[in-house]
């Protein structure tokens, strides 16, 4: 298959780390936030009504891309670009592609930059994130979520099946399912814990009763940019120009109404009551300089042509950290921070985000902009890097103990869990996701 470059994944003049803001947080030590960075976001100013509106953060602050937008600061590209990230939601932005997406990063850089001509223009256009509020960033039409980590696959099925834990599949093609949007909710979210059938192993029938076995999954979720018209595949070669950015998801799962529930067709209820993602979509084109090798074990075999080119073995996967933090109502009343109960990374995928975009189409379906595909729970090797309390605890039977002394086998109510990521590489800046955090409240009375 004939290499075509990439535009997404070349580091450009916006990557530069020797960059400098004129918004002084931009350089604070630690930022997700540096002039690298630049995600965007469907943001207001708390508790006045105003319209939802698209935002880009840089340091502590939220450029205004609706204000910006009726300042006309730019023509072309760009400024169509910022014509439809100042809708209430970034579907439009979504829709235009790479082209639109990059015109817009590189004029914003460029006005944030120390010593541009704009900064008159954009500084009446700030809003501090201390007084903003978030929504979804996109109208999610359809909900994916792939199961991409053979290191997770592996500790689940050796809970439900030791002697065959992963299945005969798993290595040639990336699984999925199709998942649930109306329940998606943007950082932070507080949800109910859900109620279902529940059917103890030595009980002769199930009970609808609260969950007890309430579950995190760390993963990644990715914002799809233009769509394909059904019945026509992207192709692996052009799967990262649907690519629009990235988040952080919870994709919150009762373990209890799963295993009762998912033979066979697969999880329902169990995880149709919640998913958290983060609020910030870190664009795809600035992950560009934390880009690796999509490596498999020597030994396993090579996936089919249609998930395979040239520019995804080289640099098809992307080297983000991931942590989870799990802080209890009670850790919370004693002023106790939150305690880090895994950190793992997206680099441990067996498939790549390209791979999931060409196996989602290869049959025809056809995505559509603000469309999200979850990456599956990202466990890494290690045990510490697990990325599910079933796994981090052995199916319930090895309980965490928190700083409180409380344990934990599953989610209590009152907990809160928060997902963090971000990126570093030598001769790159750091930048983060900011925060996905989600809070359990008690079932509805039975
Ligand atoms: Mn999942």
């Amino acid at each position: 298959m004939r290499y075509t470059p990439n535009r997404m994944m070349t580091v450009n003049e916006t990557h530069d780390p020797a960059l400098r803001s004129w918004v002084a947080s931009a350089q604070a030590p630690g930022t997700d936030f540096p002039i690298q960075n630049l995600p965007l976001a469907i943001v207001r100013r708390r508790g006045r009504g105003e319209p939802w509106r698209g935002g880009v953060a840089i340091g502590d602050q939220i450029v205004d891309l609706a204000a910006l937008h009726r300042a006309h600061p730019w023509e072309g590209l760009a400024a169509e670009a910022l014509a439809a990230a100042a809708q209430p939601k970034l579907n439009a932005l979504m829709g235009l592609g790479p082209a639109h997406w990059s015109a817009l990063r590189r004029a914003l850089s460029q006005a944030l930059r120390e010593g541009s001509a704009l900064r008159a223009t954009v500084e009446p256009c700030l809003v501090p994130q201390a007084d903003a509020e978030y929504d979804l960033p996109a109208q999610i039409g359809d909900y994916t979520d792939f199961y991409t980590s053979v290191h997770h696959a592996t500790n689940i099925g050796k809970l439900f099946r030791p002697d065959n834990p992963l299945l005969p599949n798993y290595k040639w093609v990336p699984i999925g399912y199709h998942g649930r949007s109306s329940s998606i909710g943007v950082s932070p979210q507080a949800f109910r814990r859900p109620r279902g059938q529940i059917k103890a192993p030595d009980a002769a029938a199930p009970v609808l009763a609260p969950s007890r076995r309430l579950d995190i999954e760390l993963e990644m979720g990715v914002f799809v940019g233009p769509g394909n018209p059904l019945g026509e595949p992207i192709p692996i070669e052009r799967a990262e120009d649907h690519v629009f950015g990235v988040v952080l998801l919870n994709d919150w799962s009762a373990r209890d109404i799963q295993a009762w529930e998912y033979q066979p067709l697969g999880p329902f209820l169990a995880k149709n009551f919640a998913t958290t993602i983060s609020p910030w979509v870190v664009t795809w084109e600035a992950l560009a300089p934390y880009r690796v090798p999509f490596e498999r074990p020597a030994g396993d075999p090579p996936p089919l042509p249609y998930l395979d080119d040239d520019a995804n073995r080289r640099a098809g996967g992307v080297d983000i950290h991931l942590s989870v933090e799990l802080r209890s109502a009670r850790m919370a009343a004693q002023g106790l921070p939150a305690h880090t109960v895994a950190t793992t990374n997206l680099r441990y995928t067996y498939w790549t985000v390209a791979q999931m975009v060409a196996h989602h189409t290869v049959g025809g379906c056809n995505l559509q902009p603000g469309d999200l595909l979850g990456t599956g729970t990202l466990s890494g090797p290690e045990p510490h890097q697990a990325a599910a309390l079933i796994e981090l605890t052995q199916g319930g039977k090895q309980p965490l103990v928190l700083p409180s002394g409380e344990q934990r086998t599953f989610l209590e109510d009152g907990d809160e869990v928060t997902l963090r990521g971000w990126c570093q590489a030598p001769g790159a800046a750091r930048i983060g996701f900011g925060t996905c955090t989600g809070t359990v409240l008690p079932a509805l009375a039975g």
